[in-house]
């Protein structure tokens, strides 16, 4: 997944200001920033649920969106994943994954089984939300996006609703499960150890834009500038 000079304004306010980038398969890109510098806003534009004043965005080298051609969501290969993950709270675990997020192509009850033996949660495949703890529900969450095989998974602070005690546990489950379904990943978050720890390239971004590339030891042990250190200080 590539974007190229992603531009965004809010109310004249530049909110991504020029943002280029690109997502490696088999890799974990981390958009990494402090609160309010428009990592969301790119996000969504690349989910396309909101729309650039100019820049591309491509998948598998095909345009899926500029300001004259647009792609719809669910044509995009794309998966996502926030925040708040709600699953329906009517519906089975299987309901919940056959249903999906868009519609689209329903998956099989193989293939259900299939990705909640990945998540380890073939046992709850009847049990109803309100059943299972916060971490399990996030769980469900990410097999409910995997299932239609997206190319790239996008995902907004999807752990930081999450008890503090679990949160290693699932970031690292998480990374594994989308290695082995051989997604790549756009991670956003403004935490610096989260980046550390999941991320094989992080993007810096402060004010709308990219500030920084690299590994993450490379950024960690060369920021770029003092607002880059601070940024980075409170990792150990
Ligand atoms: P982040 O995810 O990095 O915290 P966001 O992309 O959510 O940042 O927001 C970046 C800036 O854009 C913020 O100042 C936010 O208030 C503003 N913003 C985001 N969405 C809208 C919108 N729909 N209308 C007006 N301003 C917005
Ligand atoms: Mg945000």
């Amino acid at each position: 997944m590539e974007i190229r000079n992603i531009k965004r304004q809010f109310d004249g306010e530049s909110v991504v200001d020029d943002v280029s980038l690109k997502v490696m398969p088999g890799q974990v890109t981390c958009l990494l920033g402090p609160s309010g510098c428009g990592k969301s806003t790119t996000l969504r534009i690349i989910a396309g649920v909101d729309m650039q004043d100019s820049g591309q965005i491509y998948v598998d080298g095909n345009l899926v969106c500029d300001t004259v051609f647009r792609v719809p969501p669910e044509g995009r290969s794309i998966g996502l994943m926030f925040q708040d993950f709600a699953l329906f709270p009517h519906l089975s675990v299987a309901g919940n994954i056959a249903f999906g997020l868009k519609g689209g192509i329903r998956p099989n009850r193989a293939r259900i089984e299939e990705l909640l033996s990945k998540v380890d949660l073939l046992r709850h495949i009847d049990s109803y939300p309100h059943e299972l703890s916060g971490g399990e529900q996030q769980r469900v969450a990410l097999a409910r996006a995997l299932a239609p095989r997206p190319r790239i998974m996008l995902m907004d602070e999807p752990f930081s609703g999450l008890d503090n005690r679990l949160r290693d546990g699932i970031r690292d489950q998480t990374l594994e499960v989308l290695k082995d379904e051989g997604t790549a990943v756009l991670l956003v978050t403004h935490e610096p150890a989260e980046a550390m720890r999941m991320a094989d390239e992080i993007a810096l971004m402060r004010n709308g834009r990219i500030v920084q590339q690299g590994a993450p030891y490379n950024i960690y042990n060369a920021p770029k500038d003092r607002a880059a250190a601070a940024f980075f200080s409170d990792v150990n």
